[in-house]
């Protein structure tokens, strides 16, 4: 196995690399599954699970990949809490941890923060299922990556012997930012800066944010909207000026977007766990398939599905759901991959993405051939579009179906959802519902849903046909009346909570403030 671009990298992962070759040796003696990442450019950069989360992505600009899938033991698996089955998905991805360690960092995520209900699922109707994936601290599904993976980062950190100061900086139109804020405070050795646009976010987004506790967190709001303060971060991670005046003081730069493996293994879990949970109550006969649908931005989630049916999951279709933004489901029909579009701001803002990330890791896993993605992904970065070979398309097709639903048809779905089935549901998993009608199968059908309809009250209450009332706040008790149910505390209390970032700054001063 060629190394070299692992000894490439910084600090001392040369020799750390050398031991972790040792322990794998003896592992491997024992039995266990060792798993190694590559980049989907380069089947030559190889590296351990700890530095695929500490490097985030590959020197030649690739996704890390893991090199095979490890085997679902189903049946041993089918009655574990939610904490226990993570422990055991993890162990299979991450071998340079200690599986001690992956089962407490499970149990300190996956129990209180989410309220006892990590991986509910609910029945909307007969076959029609929600898995509500927003009853964690920031009320969105984020938070089963950003919860855990600030611990895996933390551990990587030491598996590597790294001591530098990692500072993570993330541009964020509202969810990803609080998501991170809350799952990095108060961490050792890590400093989490947030910039969101000034007039980008909703008023509860912004307190998320403004109010967030700890000392290593900073939040500046940014004159702009997301693409300027967007635009601003990655101009400070592409200044080398940057990079050397940290370095002087031990500080590296890191992202947490969701490109990090880090944030993807831990989604791989719910499906499992909602296959389960199915399972149990007779919805699905043992071992036959079951239908997901995704609302998709950057195709992390419903890829972690994919992972999933790989380990031997038996999924039926993967059901790829997008806004008005709907280049994946161009893309799935036809083969066409083409950013060249206009691009609209809806109701579902997380799902507003013309550039999906992780599709490249799709791409390696069907063709298994890195030299094609790089050149597809050359091809993006320089036309802005790509095609792929009719039998690329068919394996993705294999797994994958897809539609997409503008605004209007969301708000009908949302005021539909709860008229018939009396479920209420956000803007973005109204999207999936609208599409998983399109697409069902014989199989049941779960719905992926992404957020609390609470965080966002107004385009709900008018989906409804109510009034919704200028403030946020108002506009959640409003929607707490209307559908008799209460809005969750940690959206509720954030009226009363001290704003303690309350700074404005301009794009260019981003620059200041990473170096701070
Ligand atoms: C981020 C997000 C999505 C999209 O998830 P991807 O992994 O980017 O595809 C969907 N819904 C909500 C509420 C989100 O926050």
């Amino acid at each position: 196995m060629e190394v070299g671009e692992c000894i490439a990298f910084k600090t001392h992962s040369a020799l750390i690399f050398h031991y972790k070759h040792k322990q794998n040796e003896e592992n491997t003696k024992m039995g266990c599954m060792i798993m190694q990442y590559q980049s989907t450019r380069n089947p030559n950069t190889v590296v351990s699970s700890s530095q695929a989360i500490l490097r985030g992505l590959a020197p030649d600009g690739g996704l890390f990949v893991p090199q095979s899938f490890p085997k679902a033991d189903l049946q041993a698996w089918r009655n574990l809490s939610y904490p226990e089955l993570a422990q055991e998905v993890l162990k299979g991805f991450l071998t340079d941890y200690d599986p001690e360690f992956l089962g407490t960092a499970a149990r300190n995520t996956y129990g209180e923060a989410f309220g006892g209900k990590a991986g509910h699922l609910e029945k909307v109707h007969d076959g029609l299922y929600a898995l509500e994936l927003w009853h964690g601290p920031t009320c969105a599904f984020k938070d089963y990556a950003l919860q855990l993976m600030p611990k895996l980062l933390v551990q990587a950190k030491k598996n590597l012997d790294c001591t530098e100061t990692t500072r993570i900086l993330v541009a964020t139109s509202g969810d990803t930012g609080k998501a991170a804020l809350a799952g990095y405070a108060g961490l050792e050795g890590i400093e989490v800066e947030v910039f969101y646009p000034n007039a980008g976010t909703s008023e509860i987004q912004r307190l998320q944010m403004a109010t967030q506790q700890g000392n290593n967190v900073a939040v500046y709001a940014v004159n702009g909207n997301f693409d300027d303060a967007q635009t601003g971060v990655k101009q400070v991670f592409g200044d080398s000026s940057v990079a050397e005046e940290l370095e002087k003081r031990e500080i590296r730069l890191s992202s947490a977007n969701s490109i990090n493996w880090g944030r993807l293994a831990p989604q791989i879990v719910y499906y499992f766990y909602a296959y389960f949970r199915l399972a149990e109550n007779g919805a699905v006969e043992w071992g036959k398939p079951v239908d997901f649908c995704v609302p998709t931005g950057n195709f992390g989630d419903i890829l972690a599905g994919y992972y999933a049916k790989q380990m031997g999951l038996p999924i039926g279709k993967l059901v790829c759901a997008s806004n008005r933004n709907n280049v994946l489901t161009d893309f799935i029909r036809t083969g066409t991959y083409d950013a060249r579009r206009t691009f609209y701001k809806t109701t579902s803002p997380s799902m507003d993405i013309l550039v999906s990330s992780n599709l490249e890791r799709l791409l390696y896993h069907v063709t298994g051939d890195a030299s094609k993605v790089a050149g597809w992904m050359a091809e993006l970065a320089a036309e802005g579009k790509y095609t792929v070979d009719a039998e690329t398309l068919a394996a993705i097709q294999k797994d994958f179906a897809c539609g997409c639903a503008d605004d209007a048809q969301s708000a009908e779905e949302i005021h539909t959802r709860y008229a018939a089935d009396h479920y209420l549901c956000d803007p973005h998993t109204a999207v999936a519902f609208c599409v998983a009608e399109s697409a069902r199968t014989a199989a049941p059908m779960v719905v992926l849903s992404t957020a609390s309809p609470f965080k966002f009250p107004r385009d709900v209450l008018k989906a409804l046909g109510e009034q919704a009332p200028e403030g946020d706040f108002a506009a959640m008790d409003a929607l707490a009346s209307a559908a008799g149910c209460e809005a969750p505390r940690s959206l509720r209390v954030l009226k009363e909570m001290p704003v303690r970032f309350d700074r404005t700054i301009d794009p260019a001063d981003i620059r200041t403030a990473a170096l701070k």
